[in-house]
This record gives C-alpha cells, structure tokens and sequence, in this order.
C-alpha cells in the first residue's frame, strides 16, 4: 500500500476512534499521528493496521486497539518530566506513545523475540529514551525505581505489590485487574504513602504472566 494511503488512514483512525469517542488532549492525539500503526504490526497485517481493534504480531500475543492505547494512557496522565514503567512491550506501540510524551520510558517484555523487534522498531523511528529488558516485568524493574508512571498491559489477578512499592510518591498506576476473559482498567493512585484504587471501564487483555500474575499453564 502507498504511504498517502496510510496517512489518511491514520488521519481517519484518530478522527473517529479517539476524538469521537471524547479524547481531546492534543499531545496525546499528536502522539498519534507521529506514531503511524503501520509500522508496528507484521507484514501480514499491514491493510488492517488502522483497523479498530487488536492485530496479532506473533507469539500468541496482539497490538492493542489504539482506542485503548489512548485510554490508558490518558489515566495515566503523563507529563514530560516523567520516568515512565510498562509492563509487556508486546509491538511497542504503546512504549512509542509513551516516549513521545515521557522524558524516560522503562520497557519489560517476557519474550525475547518480541522485545527485539520493538526495539528495532523503535530504534528506526528515532526513539531514544526507551530503555529495554527481556524478563518478569510483573516483578517490576527494580533498578530504576521509583517511577512516576506505571502501566500494564497485559491482566493481572490483583495488583503487583512490587509495582506498587516501585511507584513515586503521587504516582499512577493503570492496569487491567480482574479475571482471565475480562478485567476493569483499574487506576492506582499514591498520596503520602497511602493508595488510592479506582476501577474504570471493563475490558479484555491477554494475561502477564509471571511471579505476581498469572501462573504458566
Ligand atoms: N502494549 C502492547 C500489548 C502487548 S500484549 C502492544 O500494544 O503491542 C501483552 C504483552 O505482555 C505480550 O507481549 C506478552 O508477551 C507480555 N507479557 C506477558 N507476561 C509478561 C511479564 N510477566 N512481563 C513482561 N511482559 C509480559
């Protein structure tokens, strides 16, 4: 497909999925348009790039729906200044919308070929605040912790305590906590050492697995 021909695509994903649906804050949507879709899933899935839902990129594992890409990460609401944790790279499309606003991005992904790809992926369009690691992110990423900013996305069955003790003082935290077919986008929020739990939209994530999620089956 020709490269107009994405651009106007991308143009029409953000003017029906995200603004029409109440995402307003322009960073986020710039966020958007200087992060084409296209580029982020495989060959195979190239003419649904724009499409309004998850794609697989391999692995068993999917891109997210850009409508909750920008969900999540308006919960999150990140500044310029902020470090910011994610927990499953997966295509790092999200990793990419969060270093367009984020002074630093930390990555965990648990399998090592999808995280190699992200990061070729990233590297190519000129990302150079994202630091990478293949492991268990729901242990979190203890080396440069604290952070201002967490986000999972992937399921968990309750939240992580690590990345809970990982979170700055006036963090947020935003994950999708509940059962294996369907969860609640859930926002953690900590004040003067004490958090605050809110339970947002309902919504569908393939797990994370690890010591403080999912066990392997
Ligand atoms: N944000 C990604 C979505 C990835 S899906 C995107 O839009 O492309 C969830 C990802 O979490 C998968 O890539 C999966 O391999 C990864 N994952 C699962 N368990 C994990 C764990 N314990 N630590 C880090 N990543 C994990």
């Amino acid at each position: 497909m020709i490269r107009g021909n994405f651009e106007s695509q991308l143009d029409r994903m953000v003017k029906s999925q995200l603004k029409k649906r109440g995402i307003e804050d322009t960073k986020l949507l710039n966020a958007f348009r200087s992060n084409p879709r296209h580029i982020f899933v495989p060959e195979n899935q190239k003419g649904d790039a724009y499409s309004d839902r998850p794609l697989p990129i391999g692995e068993g594992q999917t891109i997210s729906q850009p409508y909750i890409v920008a969900l999540m990460t308006s919960m999150l609401s990140v500044d310029s200044k902020d470090r910011v944790l994610e927990i499953g790279t997966g295509s790092g499309y999200q990793t990419a919308i969060l270093a367009s606003l984020a002074g630093e991005v930390y990555t965990v992904e648990r399998k090592r070929s999808l995280s190699k790809r992200a990061k070729n992926v990233l590297s190519e369009l000129g990302r150079d605040n994202i630091n990478y690691r293949v492991g268990d992110g729901t242990r979190g990423w203890a080396e440069y912790a604290p952070y201002e900013k967490i986000i999972g996305t992937g399921s968990v069955p309750e939240i992580p305590e690590s990345l809970v003790k990982q979170l700055a003082e006036n963090g947020r935290l935003v994950i999708p906590v509940g059962g294996e077919r369907q969860q609640r986008l859930t926002l953690l929020i900590k004040e003067e050492g004490e958090v605050e739990i809110q339970k947002k939209s309902y919504c569908s994530f393939l797990p994370l697995i690890g010591e403080e999620g999912w066990k392997e089956t």
